[in-house]
């Protein structure tokens, strides 16, 4: 058994010219989370440090970078899991924070809760010492400027959903075949206060069970929680699907039944990969045996060594 670490970018359409920083982005916390496991550290942490390199990284919709609500303010979700234990840990619509990856962690290993919501949340993780930083500092011009066009456009919800989402996540296997994952996200452009997408949903925006394997989800929230896409990739593997064909599975299953796009990248416990997606882009890399797979379109795989610079 190999480990191995497989992170997106969102399943979205990215501009040509935001490519290549999409493309760095999601190879750097590849080889980040990868240096987790090649220095014998859980999937949990690999996991966890992958996602918070891209809630750092102003060209994902997590952390810094993430889309705006309706009110223009910043509004998180983010979700953990490990597969030995099923403990997992969640935080909605939570503001001022710079890593919600790292909070979602706190609930799963210091409370006896499995989701936080909102101020709670907040008030949590001030107990747990985590700063608060100021809301602008997440703002990015990009993302206010998205959040001007969009409003300035006031489109269907329904028809735009590629061009409003974006979300970051990974899924790993360490050397011991535990799995886990992690999934973070700013949500939805222009989604109303309050609103709560797939992300934190166990089952939705991710699950983790060692018996079975590892998912993140990205793609439209609301068609994700409808068909539980996370939880419904990994049946399917339970009935003897490849992590490839079970993907596909629950994918073309969400667009048939309530035509939702999106993607995920998906592990079992013996380290076979996927990265899948409906939409026309998706950022993700994988890294396994020292080489790093990469792609952002259909069919797309590209590889490189490990040690060679990015
Ligand atoms: N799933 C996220 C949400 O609906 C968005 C995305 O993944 O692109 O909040």
């Amino acid at each position: 058994m190999f480990p191995v670490v497989v992170v997106h970018g969102g399943a979205a359409k990215v501009p040509k010219e935001r490519s290549e920083k999409f493309m760095l982005g999601v190879c750097s916390s590849a080889r980040t989370g990868y240096a987790v496991l090649r220095g014998g550290g859980s999937s949990m942490d690999a996991v966890v440090e992958a996602v918070n390199h891209m809630e750092n990284d102003p060209t994902f919709n997590a952390g810094c970078g993430s889309m705006l609500n309706i009110k223009g303010e910043v509004e998180m979700d983010a979700i953990v899991m490990d597969g030995k234990t099923l403990a997992s840990g969640a935080v909605s619509a939570v503001r001022n924070i710079a890593n919600p990856i790292q909070l979602a962690r706190l609930v799963m290993d210091k409370t006896s809760h499995t989701f936080l919501t909102a101020e709670g949340a907040n008030q949590f993780a001030r107990s747990m010492g985590v700063p608060e930083v100021p809301p602008e500092s997440l703002i990015t011009e990009h993302s206010r400027m998205r959040w001007i066009n969009k409003l300035a456009a006031g489109t269907n919800p329904v028809e735009c959903q590629m061009d409003k989402m974006g979300t970051v996540g990974a899924v790993a296997v360490d050397s011991e075949g535990n799995v886990a994952c992690a999934t973070s996200t700013g949500g939805m452009l222009i989604k109303m206060e309050g609103r709560v997408g797939d992300t934190p949903c166990i089952g939705s925006g991710g699950y983790a069970d060692n018996q079975v394997g590892a998912v993140s989800a990205t793609g439209y929230g609301e068609a994700i929680m409808k068909v539980t896409l996370a939880r419904l990739i990994l049946f399917h593997m339970e009935q003897g699907q490849s992590v490839e064909a079970a993907s596909d599975l629950g994918l073309a299953y969400m667009e048939s039944r309530v035509g939702g796009l999106g993607g995920v990248v998906t592990v079992d416990p013996q380290g076979h990969w996927a990265a899948r997606f409906s939409t026309s882009n998706m950022s993700w890399a994988a890294a396994q045996k020292d080489t790093l797979h990469y792609g952002l379109h259909p069919g797309e795989d590209l590889t490189q060594s490990i040690e060679d610079p990015l």
